[in-house]
């Protein structure tokens, strides 16, 4: 039976009625899915990225769980522990965390790398009932014996494949050493490659899986779209793009960290208001950036993947890929900051003639078309053709594959 109301949940009152505040009046396919799991106490495998409300899909059945569980909180030690990868998603599940328990008697603390620790430090001392944070300042602030896991009832590890990526299962493995062994555990990850697989295995005990296909849902919302154009003249036609779509919230992606400063300095010399978020840059920066973005400041986000990963801004309009990623999973996730909880959105990649076998394997992964834009003043022929060649044979050899399997 799926459950279509938030009210279909019996969530405890303070959390309707916060909900019901902020404007969620239907869940998710993965809310609908996962909250009745974990009100029943399953560990779960959630595979989905975000965009597709996992947040709330585990912070509202865990805040829930606390309240009717009445266990005080103790100096130091979390009832509820989140694993993020990056500060960026850190705070922004403790910001929803701070905002569906609006009307709540818990507290929520974030902890993360870059900044000085006092603060996160006198908050865990004040005892705290969720604690969001990320691996390594979490280690360090449990060696220096400001914070201790054996107290925590849920754990909740998010966008698992990313903290591989960015090089934590060792930390991750040090934290689950110090995790009670009779725990709920809740793992997310967007994509499930063996090695999270194997990840899942040794953390979850029966978990129940529960699996949303944003590829086919979030890019069937997107109008995709690419324009062939020569390296040099990127810019011009980014320039181009944003000059005639002026009242628009556009992300843009580009493949280093360089780039992005240099290409949001472009704009602005041409009186286009841009900022740029990349790993370079430091918490107070990238936070200033998320900020003039999110409120219209400025009109041009530039942004490496790593940065942008998990960043939640409401009312992104378009995703340009100034630089397209060379893995199909990213330029999907890139995609995904667009047509957010419904919204339409557009989505437009600059490819050169080196590029042109990336668009191949995006399209194979998607499996959803991308319309090719020759109206511009930009175009290349050169580009296009090899691109089209490319295709053409991809095609071909997909064709020729399926012609063997059938003889
Ligand atoms: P997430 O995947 O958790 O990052 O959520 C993506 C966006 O969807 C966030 O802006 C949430 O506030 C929003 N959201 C989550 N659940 C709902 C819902 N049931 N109705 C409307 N918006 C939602």
């Amino acid at each position: 039976m799926t459950i279509n109301t938030f009210s279909g949940f019996n969530l405890i009152e303070p959390i309707q009625r916060a909900l019901l505040e902020i404007g969620y009046e239907v869940p998710t396919p993965i809310q609908q899915e996962a909250i009745p799991l974990v009100l029943g106490n399953h560990d779960l495998l959630g595979i989905a990225q975000t965009g597709t409300g996992k947040t709330a899909a585990f912070c509202l059945p865990i805040l829930h769980q606390l309240y009717t569980r009445r266990v005080p909180r103790e100096p130091r030690c979390p009832r509820v522990l989140t694993l993020t990868p990056t500060r960026e998603l850190a705070i922004q599940i403790h910001q929803n965390l701070e905002s569906y328990g609006r009307f709540l008697n818990q507290k929520y603390a974030v902890i993360f790398g870059g900044v000085g620790q006092g603060k996160q430090v006198r908050a865990l001392q004040q005892g705290t009932d969720v604690l969001v944070a990320t691996p390594g300042r979490l280690l360090d602030l449990i060696q220096q014996k400001h914070l201790r896991l054996g107290k925590v009832e849920i754990f909740v590890l998010d966008e698992a494949d990313r903290m591989l990526d960015m090089g934590f299962l060792r930390d991750i493995k040090k934290i689950l050493t110090l995790l009670p062994v009779k725990r709920h555990t809740l793992f997310f990850s967007a994509t499930m490659p063996t090695e999270i697989q194997k990840l899942a295995n040794t953390i979850l005990t029966k978990p129940q899986k529960v699996e949303v296909t944003p590829q086919a849902t979030t890019v069937t919302l997107i109008h995709q779209t690419a324009m062939f154009v020569e390296r040099n003249n990127k810019i011009n036609l980014l320039i181009h793009l944003l000059k005639n779509n002026k009242r628009q919230k556009t992300l843009v992606f580009v493949a280093m960290k360089h780039m992005a400063n240099r290409v949001a300095q472009k704009l602005e010399k041409h009186g286009i208001a841009a900022t740029a978020i990349h790993g370079n840059k430091t918490q107070g920066a990238r936070q200033q950036a998320i900020q003039d973005f999110t409120h219209g400041q400025v009109q041009v986000m530039v942004a490496t993947d790593i940065a942008s990963r998990g960043i939640d801004i409401d009312g992104i309009t378009h995703v340009i890929n100034y630089d397209l990623s060379n893995v199909a999973e990213n330029y999907v996730h890139r995609i995904g900051r667009t047509a957010r909880a419904g919204a339409q959105g557009t989505a437009i990649s600059l490819v050169t003639g080196e590029e042109k076998s990336y668009l191949v394997n995006i399209e194979r992964t998607t499996k959803h078309p991308i319309e090719i834009i020759t109206k511009q003043p930009y175009h290349s022929e050169t580009a296009a053709r090899a691109a089209i060649l490319s295709i053409g044979k991809a095609k071909a050899q997909l064709e020729n594959r399926a012609k063997r399997m059938r003889r």
